[in-house]
């Protein structure tokens, strides 16, 4: 059976009207400090100041993913100063690198998973629909009607969440290798929706051709000398994790 359902994901954000800033620790300060280091953290310019609430659009999604494409860049302070303005702390007052870090990498681990068609568990590998981070409970939107919502703990659970369940359930194509290393050709069609995982090329044709072209192992080689660093970084990321 299938049917079709809005869920709506039900959060109030909590930003304080003062701004936050990021601090550096007090009692040991270092020479060049650096977010990355933990040697920040997120504090209210104005302590005590009461957070105001308002609620979570999927532009917090869409900032969030914007953030983090300047991880280690020079401009990643200001732009989370910002962020922190706009929707609050991801999880508390406080937090710094050793708590977001977790954060940015498992949206950028599922990014990276969903553009290779391996998608994520759907309890996305952090217990997303465990009762400690959220529940479930039913909802009237504006106009009346009654469906399920989520009922994240945290903002970061809602953005998480709202990607979880922002994929487009449509069948993804996948690029021909053909076109992918050589370009336009004809009767190409350059993106084919997969019919089984290790279908390369839209046709036939194409893989012949492919095979005709003089460089193509060479080409392929190359390919698989980005795809070995790719994975090499994503392996010491989960070793420095563990
Ligand atoms: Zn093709």
């Amino acid at each position: 059976m299938n049917f079709y359902s809005k869920i709506s994901i039900n959060f109030d954000c909590e930003v304080v009207e003062g701004g936050y800033l990021l601090q550096t620790s007090l009692i040991s300060p270092v020479k060049s400090p650096s977010y990355f280091n933990n040697n920040y953290s997120m504090i209210q310019k104005i302590k005590k100041q009461k957070p105001r609430c308002k609620p979570f659009t999927v532009e917090a999604l869409d900032d969030f993913i914007h953030l983090s494409k300047f991880l280690r860049k020079d401009e990643f302070n200001e732009l989370l100063i910002s962020f922190y303005n706009k929707w609050g702390p991801f999880i508390k007052l406080g937090e710094n690198y050793k708590t977001t870090k977790k954060l940015f990498q498992l949206l950028e681990d599922s990014e990276f998973a969903k553009q290779n068609m391996e998608y994520p568990p759907y309890d996305f590998g952090s217990d997303l629909f465990s009762k400690k981070y959220q529940e479930i409970e039913w909802h009237y939107d504006d106009s009346g009607e009654l469906h399920p919502a989520f009922k994240p703990k945290t903002l970061f659970n809602a953005i998480y969440l709202a990607w979880g369940l922002n994929q487009k359930s449509k069948k993804i194509k996948k690029i021909c290798k053909y076109f992918k290393f050589f370009g336009m050709r004809k009767n190409c069609i350059q993106y084919f929706e997969i019919t089984r995982d290790n279908k390369e090329f839209c046709s036939r044709d194409c893989s012949n051709a492919f095979r005709q072209k003089p460089n193509w192992q060479e080409k392929i080689q190359q390919d698989l000398a980005i795809r070995v660093k790719q994975t090499k970084i994503k392996l010491n990321r989960l070793n420095i994790n563990n």
